[in-house]
Formats: C-alpha cells, sequence, structure tokens
C-alpha cells in the first residue's frame, strides 16, 4: 500500500515514515497508510508557509472568499462519501459522521463571508489634524493542531478562520485520524491559495512538536486536545523566549443539572445523549449528571431504561447509535475509570463491559454509575468515554455549587421549568457555554465557542470572535 504523503509547500512530499489508519469498529480494516512527518518535513512547511505569507496577505478579500466558497460547497457535495471516511477511521455512527462534515462545510461558507466583512475604525484623534485607523492585519504563520475526536470540523474551524485573514498554516491533525485531514487538504489543495498558504504536516506531537510550537517563524499556535497536553503546549510556545500568540482548547467535566420540575422525558434524552452519544468523546460530552432529590428516582431508572436500549454496534452499520472507543488506549483508559469508580465507593448501575461485535473492534457498553460524590476522581477527571456519573443533590442551590466545583469550564447545562433557576444558572455557571433544556453538547458553528478555568486558554474559537486570535492589530495615526 503506498502510504498518502504530506502537502508541503503546494507539493505532495512522501516521508521516511508511514503508520496504518486502523478502523476501531473492525480492526482488520486499514483504512489506509499515512506519512508520517519528520522534524525536517515540518521545518521545510513552516519555511514554505512563511515564503508564502506576503502573496497570501496580499489575496484580496474577494480571492480568499472565494477559494473557501469553493471548499466549502465541495466537502458540502461529498459529504456522504468525506462522511463515511471519517466514520470509519473515527468510529462514530455514519449519520454523525456525515453532520460534522456537513458542519465543516458550512463553517467554510460562513468564513467564506467573513473574509469580505473585515472591518477596521477611523477615530478623532485627541491632537488637532490628526486622523487614527485602527485595523487588523494577518499575525503570520499559524501550527493549528488538532486532535482525534471531530477529524473534520475542528480542523474546519481553525484553517478557515486562518485562510480567511490572510494567514498561512501548518496544520498537524492527530495521528489517528489523518484520512479525513488528507481529504480536506486534498481539497483545500485546489482551489486557489497561493503555494504554502497551507501545509499538512500528519505526524507525532512527540516528533515534530517541538517545531510546529517553537519555531522562531511560527507566530501562533492554535490547538485543541486535552488538558495534559494543552499545558506541555503552552509550556513550549510561550515561555520565553518564544512567546507565540496562543489559544488552548481542551478538556471538560461538564454538569448536566436536572431539578425536580425538569420535563424528565427531555431531560433523560439529553443526558444519554451528552453522556454516551460519539462514544462520550466529546470536550462536551455531560458526565456529571446533577440530579435533585425529588426527580432522582425516576431520572435514575428512566436514563437506565435508555441507556440499556442503546445500539452499540459498527459506526457504519444503519440503526448504530454509539461506535465503539476510538483504540486501545482509550479504551484502557475507560477501563481504568471504571475500576477507578467502584474502588472509590461508587455503584456501577448499569453497563461497562466490553462487547463482542460480528467484527473485532473496541466495543463498550455505555456505564452508568449513581451515588457518586463529586470529590471522586470519576467525577474530576475527564474520562472521555461513554460514562457519566450521576450525582444526588437535595436542591438547585447544591446543584449549582455541584456543577461549579470543577477543574474545568467548559459547558454547563441544565433542565428546569423554571425561568427563576434557568436565569440564575445561566448568570452563574462557571462555564464558556451555558445550555437551558439542552444537551451540553451540540453548538452552533456561527457564535464563539470556548470554556474557562482548564478548559480553555486565549481568545474564543469559531463566529466572528476568531478574528481576534487569527489578526493582530495596528493603530495608524496620520497627519495630512
Ligand atoms: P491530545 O492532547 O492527546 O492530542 C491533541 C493533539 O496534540 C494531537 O494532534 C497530538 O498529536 C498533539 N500533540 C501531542 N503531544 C504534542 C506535543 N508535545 N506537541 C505538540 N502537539 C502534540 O488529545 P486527543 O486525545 O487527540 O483529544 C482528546 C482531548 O481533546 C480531550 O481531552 C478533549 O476534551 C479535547 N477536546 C477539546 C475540545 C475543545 O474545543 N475544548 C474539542 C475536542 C476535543
Amino acid at each position: 500500500m503506498t502510504a498518502h504523503r504530506n502537502y508541503i509547500g503546494g507539493e505532495w512530499v512522501a516521508a521516511a515514515n508511514a503508520a496504518p489508519d486502523i478502523n476501531p469498529s473492525d480492526l482488520s480494516d486499514v483504512v489506509g497508510e499515512y506519512a508520517r512527518a519528520s522534524k525536517i518535513d515540518a521545518e521545510t512547511a513552516v519555511a514554505a508557509a512563511k515564503a508564502a505569507f506576503p502573496a497570501c496577505a496580499r489575496m484580496t478579500p474577494q480571492a480568499r472568499a472565494d477559494a473557501l466558497k469553493m471548499i466549502g460547497d465541495e466537502i458540502i457535495a461529498r459529504k456522504d462519501e468525506l462522511g463515511r471516511l471519517l466514520a470509519r477511521e473515527e468510529g462514530k455512527p455514519l449519520v454523525d459522521g456525515v453532520g460534522e462534515v456537513v458542519r465543516a462545510g458550512q463553517i467554510f461558507g460562513f468564513f467564506a463571508g467573513e473574509a469580505l466583512r473585515l472591518v477596521g475604525e477611523k477615530v478623532a484623534s485627541t491632537r488637532p489634524g490628526v486622523t487614527v485607523e485602527i485595523t487588523r492585519e494577518p499575525v503570520g504563520v499559524v501550527s493549528l493542531i488538532t486532535p482525534w475526536n471531530f477529524p473534520i470540523a475542528i480542523p474546519a474551524w481553525k484553517i478557515a478562520p486562518a485562510l480567511a485573514y490572510g494567514n498561512c498554516v501548518v496544520f498537524k491533525p492527530a495521528d489517528l485520524v489523518p484520512a479525513s485531514a488528507h481529504a480536506l487538504s486534498e481539497i483545500i489543495a485546489r482551489t486557489g491559495f497561493p503555494a504554502g498558504a497551507f501545509n499538512l504536516v500528519m505526524g507525532r506531537g512527540a516528533e515534530i512538536g517541538d517545531v510546529l510550537l517553537g519555531h522562531d517563524d511560527v507566530a501562533a499556535v492554535s490547538f485543541t486536545g486535552s488538558a495534559a497536553t494543552g499545558r506541555k503546549v503552552a509550556a513550549a510556545a510561550v515561555a520565553a523566549p518564544k512567546m507565540k500568540k496562543l489559544q488552548l482548547e481542551m478538556g471538560g467535566k461538564n454538569p448536566l443539572v436536572v431539578l425536580d420540575d425538569a420535563d424528565l422525558d427531555l431531560a433523560v434524552e439529553a443526558a444519554a445523549n451528552g453522556a454516551f452519544y460519539q462514544t462520550g468523546q466529546r470536550c462536551t460530552a455531560s458526565s456529571r449528571v446533577i440530579v435533585t432529590a425529588g426527580i432522582h428516582d425516576r431520572f435514575v431508572a428512566a436514563l437506565t431504561a435508555k441507556t440499556k436500549a442503546l445500539v452499540v454496534d459498527d459506526a457504519l452499520k444503519p440503526g448504530t447509535q454509539v461506535g465503539p472507543v476510538v483504540d486501545a488506549s482509550q479504551l484502557d483508559q475507560d477501563l481504568r475509570y471504571l475500576a477507578i469508580g467502584k474502588e472509590e465507593g461508587a455503584a456501577l448501575h448499569w453497563g461497562g463491559e466490553r462487547l463482542n461485535r460480528d467484527k473485532q473492534g473496541f466495543y463498550l457498553q455505555p456505564a452508568l454509575f449513581v451515588g457518586v460524590d463529586n470529590a471522586m476522581r470519576i467525577a474530576r477527571e475527564e474520562i472521555f468515554g461513554p460514562v457519566a456519573a450521576v450525582i444526588r443533590v437535595k436542591d438547585y442551590e447544591e446543584a449549582l455549587a455541584v456543577a461549579n466545583d470543577t477543574p474545568y469550564g467548559l459547558s454547563s447545562g441544565i433542565f428546569t421549568g423554571s425561568l427563576k433557576y434557568a436565569a440564575h444558572f445561566q448568570r452563574n455557571a462557571e462555564a464558556g457555554m451555558v445550555m437551558v433544556n439542552l444537551p451540553t453538547a451540540g453548538v452552533d458553528y456561527h457564535v464563539p465557542f470556548g470554556g474557562r478555568k482548564a478548559s480553555s486558554y486565549g481568545p474564543r474559537e469559531q463566529g466572528r470572535h476568531a478574528v481576534e486570535f487569527y489578526t493582530t492589530v495596528k493603530t495608524g495615526y496620520v497627519l495630512a
């Protein structure tokens, strides 16, 4: 099998090493062989991006908009093929894979429009005869580092604004999901950006991370991944003398509060969706479900029934609701936390068994812990698997306190029929995103995405707020 190549300086470039991309639903299915970039490949990509920067910055907004629109249109036109590829390599159900591909296309469409809408300000000076003009300019070469759980949407929400505002990109996808990244890059490569404006370096963070984070010619780094890697990224990219512009999107331990007056069916649906869909492998997953005493037993009974009925199977099989865990090491982590929860005294109410299906894959039954104390590790640490921890509280005040008692602050949700509690929760939840009567996962693409505390660092991603990270402000003074 010939390995798919990296895209550097406008050419498809072979690497000395390659690795197989394995389907987690069927371990005998190799999606393809993909290049593993070396440090030298990464340095070549940074040099190509630097060389292309003057041409990128000079591209007219119309040319950028046209190219981004072309990318978005092609992604959407090929949604079934690309969605299938994504589901095959990552393990999310086909319907979610196709949905994610459409989302990626929409994001490119959105930023095609934004390329035309970059505005500045003209301000009267405090001095006679002087005018002040505040404009935005691209930052330069940006390194974009993405995780495996959204193999095309997260790359899209970094690459699209980077190119829309005139930057040059070095893109490193997660090594578990190179196929979606390669397919996306193959589309971008045909759409009219100058050679070197966009570079793909598939490879391991441990191998090429230093170059992407610390190279003198990299101006900014946008990273999405775990909090542990995020800390390393910050140390490498921000510590003097590097001092890169930095954006980090990291983990979550998102609470979903269910009050006595909640619509039980909707709350159960949202909890099952938030905790188990996409195998719980979402940064916005509802991993803590905080339930007040009056509804607790009814809620647990209904959520258990719902959880038992979930269809766990091959991502490509019609009817699958929960696909496999992404790989062996994530499965080990999930099983380890199941053991930790039991050792800590939580009751494993349902699930957590390894499952056999027609094909050999990383199948795990969704797991529901009850009687969880918020101090337990299963309530504090991100598991990133199909594991929900139900925490019983006496009233709204305790629910809010428990919801906020976490190192993370990405998404926070509440189910209630009370406007008073909903409004209070929206104001007081210590999270970047607050959901009322909606799952903690599932967001719009045209508005800011991000969190607080250990979940995020730096300016927000997505929507018009993306301009903060992907541009730098210039204040011009003119005496005329
Ligand atoms: P990860 O931290 O292991 O890897 C993320 C990326 O960083 C990968 O491309 C990896 O190769 C790269 N990397 C690893 N070491 C590096 C280094 N030393 N230098 C540079 N790059 C390096 O995360 P993951 O397992 O791919 O993804 C799961 C995590 O991502 C979860 O914690 C999840 O919550 C988080 N996530 C966050 C968001 C968000 O927007 N907040 C969205 C999706 C996923």
